[in-house]
């Protein structure tokens, strides 16, 4: 567990730049009543709104705003805070967060994500809900956002602690027979051993399939369209791109470039690279780095649509360098490649094949739904919650622990202290999901990717 940072904190909690309203965020273990008293020039009634202005320390106004108090344990964070809502301009929020270090309390600025830290050591979240607060403010899509805001209010940690609360029970039978060795022969009959493993089995691997939904909703899938110039590739993106009205955003560090994008198809975020043509011998040195970009992006790919063009296929110019590429794409370690035959208004694709027509449209539907097949992603369950990568490694480990206490179970002579131990290691696994086992390292790196003040 992380040590219990108290000293008091401060951080400008809305985007930077220009807005109508900024808010100054401050949280302290100690009294917060005499920074109250600096900027504010009096008392705050608890959770009220006051409209005052904000005093330097000269006493002359900074600004005029709303100043918000909670006294803990009823805050965000657990802690006191305050909150000083301003006129939303860079200069007033770096003022107002001067004013509020300098007051004399050795408030520091705060790193990120560490409110939600605190809200997190302070017991207001559990690890999960505290990254679907990150993932709720980055969510790609509209399905994401309400996704996220489901495992805020606990849909995940739920999940996970029916499954631990069976696993809590199972782990009491057997290290209570551990005490009793002469009754160790006929406990795994008494305690219906194998049905509640069984159970627990089945019903972990519904999570797991829930959990996985949720990272690929939180994640995505990274889609590259791959092919020669003129098979259709940009002229995919677009229709793809077109056909999704919702709001998409990009989430950061996926679009590398002007031919990357971020669509959704059915709330599940795709980010889709247009490899701008993938000859290799060209001489062009700016074309090249384009040309090796696209390998990349290739060889990170989920999934690589391999584009042909009808109107083409055939000339043997075009299919030998078809080949090439085929070959290259085998060499590269590709994602899954899908061929696609575009320009069905021009030619009759092989039988089987993907096809469609981006001039007509014809075969797009057809497209977009095997794409979400190659994603994993089964329908559009109700009430989906969001979830990450991380946790689905948990549960895995989860799982193969449970594995091995079913596989001990089994033995003639079953070793107790053995499936004992199997059943604390899934345990500790499950725990990992909703931080009651979690390494400082791994709360390091989860609250260093929250932007500031937050
Ligand atoms: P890219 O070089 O692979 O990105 O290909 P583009 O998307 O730029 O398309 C190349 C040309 O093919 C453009 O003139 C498109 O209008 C045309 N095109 C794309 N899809 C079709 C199609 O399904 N049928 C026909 N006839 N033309 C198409
Ligand atoms: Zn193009």
């Amino acid at each position: 567990m992380l040590s219990r940072h108290a000293d008091p904190i401060a951080a400008i909690a809305t985007a930077p730049g220009r807005g109508a309203v900024g808010i100054v965020r401050v949280s302290s273990a100690q009294d917060l009543a005499p920074l109250i008293e600096a900027v504010c020039g009096r008392a705050l009634k608890p959770r009220e709104a006051t409209y005052l202005p904000f005093r330097d320390a000269a006493g002359t106004a900074i600004d005029q705003g709303l100043a918000l108090y909670f006294p803990a344990p009823h805050s965000y964070t657990g802690e006191h805070v305050l909150e000083l809502q301003a006129h939303g301009g860079a200069v007033v929020m770096q003022l107002l967060l001067a004013r509020v270090i300098e007051a004399g309390l050795n408030v520091r600025l705060a790193e990120p994500g560490e409110f939600t830290q605190r809200a997190f050591l302070n017991g207001k979240l559990d690890l999960a809900q505290a990254e679907a607060v990150a993932d709720l403010i980055d969510a790609s899509t509209e399905a994401a956002a309400r996704s996220a805001s489901r495992s805020l209010g606990g849909a995940l940690s739920r999940e996970v602690g029916v499954l631990r609360d069976q696993l809590i029970q199972l782990r009491m039978l057997v290290e209570a027979t551990l005490d009793f060795p002469e009754e160790e022969i006929d406990f795994l009959e008494k305690a219906h051993a194998f049905g509640r493993l069984d159970r627990l089995a089945a019903q972990l691997s519904g999570v797991q399939a829930r959990t996985r939904q949720g990272a690929l909703l939180r994640d995505g899938l990274k889609v590259v369209l791959a092919g020669q110039p003129n098979v259709g590739k940009s002229s995919l993106l677009n229709a793809l791109a077109g056909a999704e009205l919702a709001i998409v955003t990009p989430i950061p560090g996926t679009t590398r470039d002007k031919v990357s994008q971020t669509i959704q198809i059915e709330g599940v975020p795709l980010h889709i690279t247009d490899t701008a043509g993938l000859r290799d011998e060209t001489a062009d040195e700016v074309e090249r780095i384009g040309v090796s970009r696209s390998w990349d992006a290739i060889a990170d790919a989920d999934v690589v649509l391999f584009l042909h063009d009808l109107g083409r296929v055939g000339l043997p110019d075009y299919e030998a360098e078809d080949e090439r590429i085929c070959a290259r794409l085998h060499s590269v370690d590709a994602g899954r490649i899908v061929q696609v035959f575009n320009k069905t208004d021009l030619g009759t694709p092989p039988a089987g094949e993907l096809a469609l027509s981006l001039k007509t449209g014809a075969g797009l539907e057809t497209l977009r739904q095997r794409l979400l097949k190659t994603a994993g992603w089964q329908a559009v369950p109700e009430g989906l919650f969001i979830a990450r990568e991380r946790h689905v490694q948990a549960l895995a480990r989860t799982a193969e622990h449970l594995a091995l206490a079913r596989a001990i179970a089994e033995q003639r002579d079953a070793a107790l202290d053995l499936l004992a131990e199997e059943l604390r290691l899934a345990h500790d696994a499950l725990g990992e999901i909703t931080g009651a086992f979690s390494a400082d390292e791994l709360l390091g790196v989860i609250f260093s990717n929250f932007c500031i003040g937050k």
